[in-house]
């Protein structure tokens, strides 16, 4: 539900202007130097981006999932990585303790992240344990009143410019019943990361390996009441997330398809713009029908979510959908495009490399069937749309 629709209505256009007016125009530049120019990231921080979700107690917006995806929808329309440096403190960075920290936990830390004083990280992956999240290994040892992390965390979003980290680690036995989470500060000695991964796509968001070596931490690091909660909060933190990585496909997609329907429609081939051309018409018309569906679909779980119903299908079925539809997507705006959509020249070249990325973090296309087929099979039932 909508707070302020008054308010709300005055950010998004803030936002659109700002990623007309600085974001757009400082793409290439940041894809070229695989760096956010410092004063964008000022600019950012300015207008309250690191803080949209955080609540406003601790100096964010306070968005609801509603407000937030509709403003996904806006900042995606330029470079995904720009949402990136921003989607970890509204998202997977700091919603482990948005959700689970405690009162100390929250008033120390979220105002930080709010303002982008502290950029946050999400550390649940390592190199044996992807898609299989509940097998990781990395240890924390309780030792008096500290635990002692020891472990490597893998392809950890903004790692290279984390100050904080949430981080899942084992303190009991095998499964998710044993992994408990932490907040990790990043000047904690045992801490490293090592250097930035080089990637397809996304260039100017970077991600890396986390090592922690007899890392302490004091236990009042502890995110949750007591230990073996952790498996849940990240649970809970990837189904908001799936749902904002839903809305930012949305937002990608509709900057290709506008990109694509601008070009086709002033370039002529047989003496006609290309877009009068039927089979360039049946790329467009299946790439909006595909949009307008993923959009319907994130916005109503969004709601939902707003509600208090369990979204966790929802979240799953939306990034599932939004991802394939928005690879989909992209592959049909590079073939309207012709040869210079396999250019460097034009955007559409950069976007279908970006956007791959949907189908595989924070839970692969094929680890959204299988949370939806389990999920039906258990419940008995469809989910409610
Ligand atoms: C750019 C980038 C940023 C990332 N950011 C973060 C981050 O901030 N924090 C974090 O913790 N992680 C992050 N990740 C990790 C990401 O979430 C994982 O890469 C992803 O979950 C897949 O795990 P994996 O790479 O180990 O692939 P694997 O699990 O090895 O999967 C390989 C293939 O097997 C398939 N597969 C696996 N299990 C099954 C199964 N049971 N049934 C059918 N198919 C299966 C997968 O779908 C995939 O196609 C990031 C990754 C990238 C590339």
């Amino acid at each position: 539900m909508i707070r302020d629709a008054e308010t709300h209505q005055i950010l998004l256009h803030t936002i659109a202007r700002f990623v007309r007016e600085k974001l757009v125009p400082a793409e290439e530049e940041v894809a070229s130097s695989d760096r956010i120019p410092p004063q964008i990231l000022a600019e950012m921080k300015a207008i309250g981006l690191f803080g949209l979700t955080v609540p406003e107690e601790f100096g964010g917006f306070g968005l609801t999932m509603e407000e937030e995806v509709d403003v996904t929808f806006e900042l995606t329309r330029a470079s995904p990585a720009f949402r990136s440096i921003v989607g970890t403190n509204n998202g997977i960075g700091a919603q482990g303790i948005v959700i689970d920290g405690t009162p100390l936990q929250r008033s120390t830390y979220l105002p930080r992240l709010a303002s982008g004083e502290l950029i946050g990280s999400f550390a649940l992956t390592e190199p044996g344990a992807g898609s299989d999240a509940a097998s990781l290994v990395t240890s924390a040892r309780r030792d008096k009143d500290e635990y002692v992390l020891n472990g490597t965390k893998r392809y950890i979003t903004n790692a290279p410019e984390a100050g904080l980290f949430t981080v899942m680690a084992r303190t009991g036995g095998p499964g998710a019943q044993g992994v408990s989470a932490f907040i990790v500060e990043r000047e904690r000695a045992g801490l490293t990361v090592g250097p930035a991964d080089k990637k397809m796509g996304q260039r100017g968001a970077h991600t890396a390996d986390v090592i922690f070596e007899d890392c302490r931490v004091p236990a009042a690091n502890l995110i949750g009441e007591r230990e073996g909660q952790g498996f849940k909060t990240a649970m809970k933190v990837l189904d908001k997330g799936r749902l904002t990585i839903a809305a930012a496909c949305v937002g990608s997609a509709t900057r290709m398809l506008e990109d694509t329907l601008a070009y086709t429609s002033q370039r002529k081939q047989f003496g006609q713009p290309v877009a009068e051309f039927q089979l360039v018409q049946a790329l467009l018309a299946d790439s909006q029908c595909e949009l307008y569906a993923a959009r319907a679909m994130v916005v109503d779980a969004a709601r939902r979510r707003d509600k208090g119903e369990d979204v966790s299908l929802h979240a799953s079925c939306c990034k599932l959908f939004a991802s394939e539809a928005c690879g989909r997507i992209a592959d049909r705006c590079v073939q309207a495009f012709g040869g210079a959509g396999y250019i460097s020249d034009y955007p559409i070249e950069r976007f279908y490399r970006d956007v791959r990325l949907f189908r595989i973090y924070e839970g692969t296309s094929q680890i959204q069937q299988l949370i939806i087929g389990r999920g039906l099979v258990k419940q008995g039932s469809l989910v409610r749309v």
